[in-house]
């Protein structure tokens, strides 16, 4: 009985400590002393019906011991610092997981669905089957739709912090950006902090589990905001690609940014080259890789360019840098360089298989076979393209010859959403208007999946397959906007998937019930929003 009664109490709290701990601290508080006071009845009545008093001692020091042990991890989960460790203790590595018959899952011959073993999936499940080796536990996932995990090709999270600025409303992306370049410039460490967190925060919670961010202002006092960043993908635990942004060529020397936002060659290179040393893995599943992203033709020097190149080549990273976005960059390019955008490309040494573009839009059908021939790949931004009134991305052609394709929200600035499920109907939607029914939702789902990975020359990420790392978005379809679908799948395209009720990134959960791990978004909304406010009216 002495064994039983311990039992039993250790199983409460085990069940207490596991079950949804991180999600509202109030509520688990609360919990916590139920189940304390609970314990402290039964123990009661046990002494005095089997009148062993000498057990009350012993129990109520336990007891009390334990609710000392969660008031201790109470405070733990709100010291953001810890979330990972927190995780950690939350879920033990190695275990087998067997996600069970999902509703529908985007993946080949996996009705019955897939067994996961720490960070990798081992199993994929054919209808009707069980897994072919044991298991430690059962995700019932019939109420949901399986995607791999999305993966998010280009961004610039400071840009949270001027979201619909009413003098930029309206413009084209030069007049656009100059009206935006001296807000910019007054970024502190604490804003870049929140926006970081606040774009990650909405990217996870859209199924993202793969994020990139070009980060290219570095006003005094910002100059370890890759740093920073790192920090807050770690601490989140999702997996990030950071690409170290950089301006040089202000308005002095013909480019469009202002003095204040720029910094000299010695001073990027440098940097870039510490980050990669200190933060890229380029192991396979690596959490954290660096990439070298000067901005644009219209802000980034000549020198900057090659120099960058050369220094990616050297350390085994890609290159990212936006290209073809406008006609005004063309023509840019061809008044100050005496060429179009992709020749200034190729002659700084960028256009090879480790490259990326964001927008890739005004390419010529040689210029289409050209990047075919190197495998650069292009991220499709369809939103920011449409309010910036960029043009429309070749997409299905870029694809057709060859090109690696996959999406990106771009900054927030010119899409105003992080949403990348969002996004991929905006890809659908707009390409069928160009190409018609030969565009489908699985095509759109493709590029934020699979197309994103191997533009990012990651082949472990972007499909649910066995060998590939366990990086998972879940969607349940009870929504007024998907009663009545005949089809999970295309449902979440066609009708408008926006929030993911599970996110998974190497074989961990981060997101549950729709609720981020350890994060209070309430509070981050309103950290958000005092930066954003306290920039915009400097
Ligand atoms: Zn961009």
């Amino acid at each position: 009985m002495h064994d039983a009664i311990e039992n039993s109490f250790l199983a409460s709290l085990e069940m207490t400590r596991f079950k949804g701990f991180l999600q509202d601290h109030h509520y688990i508080s609360n919990q916590y002393i139920f189940v304390a006071q609970l314990i402290n009845l039964i123990l009661k009545w046990y002494c005095s019906k089997t009148k062993k008093q000498h057990l009350v001692s012993v129990y109520f020091e336990r007891l009390e011991n334990y609710c000392r042990k969660f008031y201790a991890l109470n405070i733990k989960i709100f010291n953001w610092n810890s979330v990972n460790s927190v995780q950690k203790y939350n879920q033990k590595p190695d275990l087998k997981i067997w996600l069970k018959n999902p509703l529908s899952i985007l993946a080949e011959n996996a009705g019955g669905g897939i067994l996961l073993e720490g960070a990798r999936i081992i199993e994929l499940i054919p209808s009707g089957k069980q897994p072919s080796s044991e298991y430690d536990s059962v995700f019932d996932a019939s109420w949901h739709v399986i995607l791999p995990g999305l993966i998010n090709l280009h961004h610039h999270f400071y840009q949270t912090l001027t979201r619909v600025y009413p003098q930029a409303l309206n413009k084209e992306l030069f007049p656009w950006l100059k009206t935006l370049y001296p807000l910019w410039a007054g970024i502190t460490p604490e804003a870049l902090r929140m926006a970081t967190r606040l774009a990650l925060a909405e990217l996870l919670l859209s199924g993202c589990t793969t994020a990139s961010d070009q980060h290219y202002v570095f006003p005094a006092g910002l100059e370890n905001a890759i740093d920073l960043q790192v920090e807050e993908a770690q601490n989140l635990g999702i997996r990030m690609v950071l690409c170290r942004g950089s301006m040089d060529r202000s308005e002095k020397d013909g480019g469009l940014p202002p003095d204040s936002v720029v910094q000299t060659c010695d001073e990027i290179l440098a940097d870039s080259e510490r980050l990669i040393q200190q933060y890229h893995n380029p192991e396979e599943g690596a959490m954290t890789q660096i990439t070298l992203a000067p901005c644009s033709p219209f802000s980034v020097s000549e020198t900057v360019m090659r120099e960058s190149a050369m220094l990616a080549k050297k350390h085994h990273v890609l290159l990212h840098t936006h290209l073809a976005e406008t006609e005004d960059e063309n023509s840019f390019c061809l008044k100050t360089i005496g060429c179009r955008p992709l020749d200034y490309l190729e002659q700084v040494g960028w256009l090879n298989n480790k490259t990326w573009l964001a927008h890739g839009i005004h390419f010529t059908d040689e210029e289409i076979q050209k990047l075919a021939a190197a495998k650069t790949g292009i991220s499709h931004c369809p939103s920011s393209n449409m309010v910036l009134s960029s043009g429309v991305c070749r997409v299905m052609d870029l694809e057709k010859a060859g090109v690696p394709v996959g999406l990106g929200v771009d900054g927030s600035a010119s899409n105003d959403s992080s949403n990348l499920m969002q996004e991929v109907r905006q890809a659908f939607l707009l390409q069928r208007l160009q190409h018609g029914s030969k565009v489908t939702h699985l095509d759109a789902l493709r590029w934020a999946s699979e197309g994103g990975a191997n533009v990012l020359r990651r082949p472990e990420l972007g499909r649910i397959a066995e060998g590939m790392q366990a990086d998972l978005a879940l969607f349940k379809l009870d929504e007024l906007r998907f009663s009545g679908n005949g089809d999970p799948l295309a449902a979440l395209v066609i009708c408008g998937a926006h929030q993911a009720d599970r996110v998974m990134v190497a074989g961990k959960w981060i997101v549950e019930d729709g609720q981020i791990l350890g994060l209070d978004l309430e509070q981050l909304q309103a950290e958000h929003h005092r930066e954003a406010k306290r920039l915009q009216e400097k």
